[in-house]
């Protein structure tokens, strides 16, 4: 059987690190760089797998696999979430840690990128058994994390109270330092505005596409996909921002109303219930009906790869706010560039958390706290730089906003390189 180009993009499954590294070399060709400074920047500096052995509440005793993959530093101290999730693997985490260089480069903050990950399903462990895996994971990898080193983070399956384990632990053989990790509860040690700020991030970039596009927001229809973390606060800020929310969804499924949806009922209904099963004042949905609802904006903000080349010929949003990471697959990516529909990148659209997680960093080193309204402000004006820097570029040399961003990012990395040596 003879397949054509396009049946071979449809069957081929592409994994997350071929994906980063085929949005790379889109952008490296832009700007000729050459191919040893290509393998240079495109191979992670280093990669660490731990075995994570855990006593469980029953007795019985789990090994788990934990990951932190640590790409490129010459930017500053390398930053990335921790991810608890039952497909995290190498190749997921490797995709990850090097999206996190290219996001850092983006807005420009100066990090470099790291990610890591463990593989197990956060919903089946009890609070007890979650710390005892973080603590063992942080006695596994403390060498090489660190204020000045790799700075973890938040991401799926962890949160504040992680991060206040994972501090505890590292200071058990380091001594006191907040800023060894971000993402901490407001009380301790965290910054304000860090929990919010991705998702808000998302809706702040989302306004400015549609202001230069002379779009006012009460004229734009929205559905985002997953109401967690990032996916609850764009809605938030979108909805405050007078966009009309038509659709949103978890794990439980979709929610819909044409003249747009109540979303701080939503939002109560969550704290409430803990998901969205059962909300009313709305029609249910599946979570593929809502990627393709005809609306104006999409935020896919739940996990990654949900539109790809089965569905994306059913993508109606004209504008793509990538919220979660690699929500697109690449292949899908052209065809949307190809079609005009705008999709805002990862790599800048949901990198207002790692902009309030370097605030929180900035703060801890010079114990002084930040009020919202600075953390707030100061977001605004490093995602609107951001945003202005990748809009030009995508004009000037006519390529789409996602290699825009990869080659502001790659440009910046470079000069790093050079400057140092290598
Ligand atoms: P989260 O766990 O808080 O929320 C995830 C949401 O997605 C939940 O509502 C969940 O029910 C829903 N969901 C999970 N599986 C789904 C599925 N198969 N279909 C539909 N919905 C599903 O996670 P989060 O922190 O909001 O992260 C979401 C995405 O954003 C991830 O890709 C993450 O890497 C990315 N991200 C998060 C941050 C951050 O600061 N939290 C920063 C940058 C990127």
């Amino acid at each position: 059987m003879n397949l054509t180009v396009a049946d071979e993009k449809k069957t081929h499954h592409m994994k997350a690190f071929e994906t980063v590294q085929l949005y790379f070399d889109r952008a490296a060709d832009q700007l000729d760089l050459d191919s040893s400074m290509r393998k240079l920047l495109k191979m992670p500096k280093r990669e660490v797998t731990v075995e994570v052995p855990v006593e469980m509440d029953n007795g019985s005793i789990e090994t788990l696999v934990g990951f932190r993959v640590q790409h490129n530093n010459s930017r500053g101290p390398m930053k990335g979430g921790l991810r608890y999730h039952w497909d995290v693997d190498l190749d997921e985490v490797r995709a990850l840690a090097s999206l996190m260089t290219w996001k850092t480069a983006v807005v420009n903050i100066p990090y470099g990128g790291a990610k890591g990950g463990i593989c197990v399903d956060p919903r089946n462990l009890s609070r007890k058994e979650t710390e005892r895996i973080s603590r063992k994971f942080v006695d596994q990898i403390h060498e090489i994390i660190g204020p000045d080193k790799d700075i973890p983070a938040p991401d799926m399956g962890t949160n504040g109270e992680t991060m206040s384990w994972i501090r505890n632990q590292w200071e058990k053989y380091h001594g006191f330092n907040p800023a060894c990790i971000t993402g901490k509860p407001v009380e301790d040690y965290g910054a304000a505005g860090r929990e919010e700020a991705t998702g808000r991030g998302c809706g702040i970039l989302a306004f400015k596409l549609l202001k230069r596009l002379g779009r006012r927001p009460k004229d734009i229809s929205v559905a985002i996909q997953g109401f967690g973390n990032v996916g609850s606060h764009a809605a938030k800020y979108m909805h405050e921002s007078e966009f009309k929310i038509v659709a949103i969804s978890d794990i439980s499924g979709g929610y819909y109303n044409k003249d747009g949806l109540n979303i701080p009922a939503a939002l109560s209904y969550v704290i409430k219930h803990g998901s969205l099963e059962g909300f009313v004042g709305a029609e249910s949905i599946s979570n593929s009906e809502l990627l393709s609802l005809d609306c104006d904006v999409l935020v896919p903000s739940a996990i990654g790869g949900v539109i790809t080349m089965e569905n994306v010929d059913d993508i109606k949003a004209k504008y793509i706010i990538e919220g979660a990471n690699g929500p697109v697959h690449a292949y899908a990516d052209e065809v949307l560039f190809d079609r005009g529909t705008l999709v805002l990148p990862d790599i800048l659209a949901n990198a207002g958390g790692v902009t309030v997680s370097y605030f929180e960093w900035v703060q801890n080193r010079q114990y002084y706290s930040w009020d919202l309204n600075r953390v707030r402000a100061q977001l605004d004006s490093i995602l609107s730089s951001a945003f202005e820097d990748v809009w030009t570029m995508g004009n000037e040399k006519n390529v789409s906003l996602r290699t825009a961003a990869f080659m502001i990012a790659i440009q910046r990395v470079r000069r790093a390189t050079e400057l140092q040596g290598i």
